[in-house]
């Protein structure tokens, strides 16, 4: 199944989604997480990334759809993934139509105030890149990664002000794919502000 989550910064897309990968078998792909690797690698797309991403700003089009298309293209997606993050604009899910099905579209939603909320209390792992929040995912030991010992740190698009610009962005390039995927009967829409276990079985409802 070729599943697509669409939802606000914060509301926990990465979380469910790194769940459901296990539970389906079927990979995780997070342009988010994509981009910042290309950013650690210093690559030429991490460098045209870099700055935009930290105002949370979106990366052009040409770029993420490019760095899409390649992944899909191999061979672990054959029997379905899990996109997180993208598509993020119409064009995008234009482009990306032209290449895969989409089966089923899962919209997390959830108010501004629980958003921003997560967001000032989220923690990733520099090493492995796992997302804590500092109330319901919480590390053992302050500031040190469960998984691998990696240290944790917040995220420069989670500091305020690009936590504005990025739900600002969500309501002008994002939602509008909601009506979008609606139109063609693919949507399925999931209450995201309870805890991360509520958030994952109403996900993996809405795929089953
Ligand atoms: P979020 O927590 O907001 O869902 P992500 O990790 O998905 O964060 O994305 C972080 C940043 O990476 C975005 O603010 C944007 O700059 C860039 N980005 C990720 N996916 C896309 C995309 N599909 N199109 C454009 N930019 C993207
Ligand atoms: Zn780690």
């Amino acid at each position: 199944m070729n599943i697509v989550l669409i939802g606000p910064p914060g509301i926990g897309k990465g979380t469910a989604a790194v769940k459901l990968s296990k539970k389906l078998n079927i990979p995780h792909i997070a342009t988010g997480d994509m981009l910042r690797e290309n950013v650690a690698n210093k690559t030429e797309l991490g460098i045209k990334a870099k700055s935009l991403m930290d105002k949370g700003a979106l990366v052009p089009d040409d770029l993420v759809i490019g760095m899409i298309k390649e992944r899909l293209q191999r061979d672990d997606c054959k029997n379905g993934f899990i996109l997180d993050g993208f598509p993020r604009t119409i064009n995008q899910a234009e482009e990306i139509a032209k290449v895969v099905k989409t089966d089923r579209v899962v919209n997390i939603q959830a108010s501004d105030d629980v958003i921003v909320d997560r967001l000032s209390k989220r923690k990733v792992c520099e090493q492995c890149g796992f997302t804590y929040h500092l109330e319901y995912i919480k590390p053992n030991r302050e500031g040190i990664c469960d998984k691998c010992s990696g240290m944790l740190y917040q995220r420069e698009d989670d500091k305020p002000e690009a936590v504005k610009e990025r739900l600002k962005v969500y309501k002008e390039k994002t939602e509008p794919l909601i009506n979008y995927y609606k139109e063609k009967g693919l949507i399925v829409a999931v209450d995201g502000s309870g805890t991360p276990e509520e958030e994952f079985e109403l996900v993996l409802k809405a795929v089953s």
